[in-house]
């Protein structure tokens, strides 16, 4: 199958690596030319350009650009494509893409890979970067069954696992379980760069380990990923930094009052909830 790739970072160029491996001709378009030239010199594309026409010939188009670019790149990209040609894109929000983008394109189906590293651009991307992890699909009543099915039939082809939901459940799940866990990291480094005597700030630099490693990790990491995560999921966002604060507020009122007893109870009930999201 001939398939197209808008934009070739860390998810874009990825999928091209495993399209590729599927035996899928892969048709890249990125902003830089330097982008596209390494696309091809390491394998993750068969051909690429800075030209959008190039995806005419793809029968499905996978938008991967930065979040605030999928709507725009994609009014530029239909100029070019027949109607039968399928798009999905890998957007981290759903609801306002597809609220754009549907009623546009009837065969457009909304997704998003439950796979990220810190880094991104071309030199980021990997082989098998999909495989056992989560792949959201989001399509409504209207969307075509055979686009679902082309869309469905490639994703299981990454060896990903794939959900179906309506896009605003999932930005509400996300929020819980990847942009808030951003901010709350975020908050976790601020508040320890906000140590004041400069003797315990370097000795907490200097015994911070594997604990502070795991929960600093998604703070510290692309913050145009995570303003774009506020920006566009900001209601769910929102709403989430609200439970958090709230239960924030509730160990801290446990610590208060030394209420050990009650605060064990929290921290053992979340013990038991954690393998629920992890495992
Ligand atoms: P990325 O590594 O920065 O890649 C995005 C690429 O888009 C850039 O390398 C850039 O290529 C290209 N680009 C920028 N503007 C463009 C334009 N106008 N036209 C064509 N290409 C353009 O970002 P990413 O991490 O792959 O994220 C891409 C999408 O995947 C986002 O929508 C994000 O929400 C989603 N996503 C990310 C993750 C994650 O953890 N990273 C996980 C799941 C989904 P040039 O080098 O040519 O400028």
């Amino acid at each position: 199958m001939k398939i197209g790739i808008l934009g070739l970072g860390l998810i874009g160029g990825s999928l091209g690596y495993d399209l590729r491996s599927l035996g899928h001709h892969v048709l890249g378009v990125s902003r830089r030319l330097s982008t596209c030239e390494k696309a091809i010199a390491l394998g993750s594309v068969n051909e690429a350009s800075v030209d959008i026409s190039l995806l005419a010939a793809a029968e499905v188009v996978f938008i991967c650009t930065p979040i605030g670019l999928i709507v725009p790149q994609f009014q530029q990209l239909i100029d070019h494509l027949p109607v039968s040609t399928v798009i999905t894109d890998v957007g981290s929000v759903k609801a306002p893409i597809v609220k754009a983008i549907a009623p546009q394109w009837s065969n457009f189906i909304g997704g998003h890979p439950m796979a990220g590293l810190a880094e991104s651009g071309i030199e980021a991307a990997q082989r098998d970067l999909f495989v056992g992890r989560p792949y959201v699909l989001t399509p409504d009543e209207t969307t075509p069954k055979t686009a679902i099915a082309i869309v469905e039939e490639i994703v299981r082809s990454l060896g990903a696992n794939l959900y179906y939901c309506p896009p605003d459940e999932h930005d509400r799940a996300v929020s819980l379980i990847s942009h808030l866990p951003v901010m709350v990291s975020a908050a976790l480094i601020a508040t320890c760069m906000g140590e004041t005597d400069t003797h315990v700030l370097q000795l907490a630099q200097n015994l911070a380990s594997s604990g502070f490693r795991d929960t600093s990790r998604v703070g510290g990491g692309n913050p145009e990923l995570g303003v774009m995560m506020a920006q566009y999921n900001r209601q769910a966002l929102l709403s989430s930094l609200a439970q958090y604060r709230q239960n924030l507020a509730k160990l801290t009122n446990l610590i208060e009052q030394s209420d050990w007893a009650a605060l064990e109870f929290q921290l053992q009930a979340n013990g038991k909830a954690r393998p629920k999201f992890v495992e």
